[in-house]
C-alpha cells in the first residue's frame, strides 16, 4: 500500500496552499495530494474566461506548483476514508495510509430548484474545464443572455459577457441592488450605473420564478410577470460545502452545513484530521458566529493554518474577514 505523511484531498486553493504550507513547515515529511480534476482553474478567474481570457486553458493553475514543493500528485477521488486504520480509498482502487489527512474538498454551485433549471443551455458556474468550455461555446452563439444573481460572480459574468459580443445580457436580481450583501448602497448604485451604461439590463427585486423553453431554454419568466429571453441562463448564486465524504465518514458538521473544526482547523471529530477552504465551518473574526462566507482568500488563509498545525499546533485561526474586490467596467469596488 502507499503510504505519506499527509495526504490532502483537493487540489485547489485550499488543498494546494495547505500541502505547500505544510511542507514547508515539516521539509522531512512526505506529502501526497488527491485531486478529482486533470488540471484545476484559478476560481476567481472564472468570469474572465467569458470576455477578458477568452479560454478556461488561459486561467489555470499549474501543476508545476506541487512538484516544485515536493508534492506528490494523484488525480483520482477519494470515495472513503478509514479512520480507524488511517487509510484513503480512491476511485481507481488504490489505497493510501497517512499520519495525518487534510480535507479540502471545497464547494460545488447551487442550482435553483425552479421549474426549467434542467433544460440545455442553463448553466451553474462549475470550476471544471470541459463545463465551461461547453458553456462558453454556448454564450458565443447566444443573443439573449440571462444571469440569475447580482452578486460579484453575476455581476462579473454580465460585464465579461459584453466584451467583443453583440448580446443582450441581464441581471436578475432579488434584492433592490447588485451587490448589496458586501457594499453599501451608493457604491451599489454607482456599480449599477456602469453596468447599464455597458449595456446590462437589470431586473432588481425580481425573482426568476420559471424557465421557458422546450428542450433548450428560450426565456424566463420573473416575478413581477415580465418575460426575457434567453438563449443563455447563467445561476450565479451561491454554492453548497461538499460534504458528501465527510458525512460518510462520520465527521460533525455545523450550522451552516461544513465541517466543523477548531481554532487549529482540525476536526472536532477526528484530531487526525484537518479541514480549510469551503468545506470547512467558518466563525466571523467580529462576531465568532457561523458565517457561510466562501471566498478563496479565506480558504487560503485557512489552508496555511492548517498545513501548519498538521503535527505541531502553531498557528491559530482567529475567525475570518471577508475581503471582497472587483472591476466593473474600469472601475474597482473592494470591501471587507
Ligand atoms: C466564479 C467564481 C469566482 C470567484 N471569485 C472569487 C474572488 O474574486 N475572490 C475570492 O476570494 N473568492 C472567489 N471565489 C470563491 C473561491 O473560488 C472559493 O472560495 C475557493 O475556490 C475555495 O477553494 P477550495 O479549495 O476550498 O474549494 P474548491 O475550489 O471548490 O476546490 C475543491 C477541490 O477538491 C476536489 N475534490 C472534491 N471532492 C474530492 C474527492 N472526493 N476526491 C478528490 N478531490 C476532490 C475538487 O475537485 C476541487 O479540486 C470565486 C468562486 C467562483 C465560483
Amino acid at each position: 500500500m502507499k503510504k505519506a505523511d499527509v495526504v490532502v484531498i483537493g487540489g485547489s486553493a485550499a488543498g494546494l496552499v495547505a500541502g505547500i504550507s505544510c511542507h514547508r513547515r515539516y521539509p522531512e515529511k512526505h506529502v501526497l495530494l488527491i485531486r478529482k480534476e486533470e488540471q484545476v482553474l484559478v476560481p476567481c478567474g472564472i468570469p474572465y474566461i467569458f470576455g477578458t481570457l477568452g479560454s478556461p486553458e488561459k486561467d489555470l493553475i499549474p501543476d508545476a506548483l506541487l512538484s516544485n514543493n515536493g508534492i506528490e500528485l494523484v488525480k483520482d477521488e477519494v470515495v472513503d476514508v478509514d479512520r480507524a486504520k488511517k487509510t484513503v480509498a480512491v476511485k481507481g482502487g488504490q489505497e493510501v495510509a497517512y499520519d495525518k489527512l487534510i480535507l479540502a474538498t471545497g464547494s460545488s454551485p447551487i442550482r435553483l430548484p425552479i421549474a426549467g433549471s434542467d433544460k440545455r443551455n442553463v448553466f451553474v458556474v462549475s470550476k471544471e474545464v470541459a463545463y465551461l468550455n461547453d458553456m462558453l461555446a454556448a454564450v458565443n452563439e447566444a443573443k439573449d443572455i440571462v444571469i440569475i444573481g447580482g452578486g460579484f460572480i453575476g455581476v462579473e459574468f454580465a460585464d465579461e459577457c459584453k466584451k467583443g459580443r453583440d448580446a443582450n445580457v441581464s441581471i436578475i436580481e432579488a434584492l433592490p441592488h447588485c451587490l448589496q450583501l458586501a457594499l453599501d448602497t451608493e457604491f451599489c448604485v454607482e456599480a449599477e450605473s456602469i453596468l447599464t451604461e455597458r449595456g446590462v439590463r437589470l431586473f432588481t427585486e425580481r425573482r426568476v420564478e420559471a424557465i421557458l423553453g422546450d428542450d433548450q431554454v428560450s426565456g424566463v419568466r420573473l416575478s413581477s410577470g415580465e418575460e426575457i429571453k434567453a438563449d443563455v441562463v447563467i445561476m450565479g448564486v451561491g454554492a453548497v460545502p461538499n460534504v458528501a465524504l465527510a458525512n460518510t465518514i462520520g465527521l460533525q458538521t455545523g450550522t451552516s452545513r461544513a465541517v466543523e473544526v477548531d481554532n487549529y482547523m482540525r476536526t472536532l471529530s477526528d484530531p487526525n484530521i484537518f479541514a480549510c477552504g469551503d468545506v470547512a465551518e467558518k466563525r466571523s473574526f467580529f462576531t465568532g458566529r457561523c458565517s457561510a462566507i466562501m471566498l478563496a482568500s479565506v480558504a487560503t488563509a485557512e489552508a496555511r493554518i492548517a498545513g501548519a498545525n498538521a503535527f505541531r499546533t502553531c498557528c491559530r485561526n482567529l475567525g475570518e474577514i471577508g475581503v471582497w474586490s472587483t472591476i466593473v467596467g474600469e472601475r474597482a469596488f473592494a470591501c471587507a
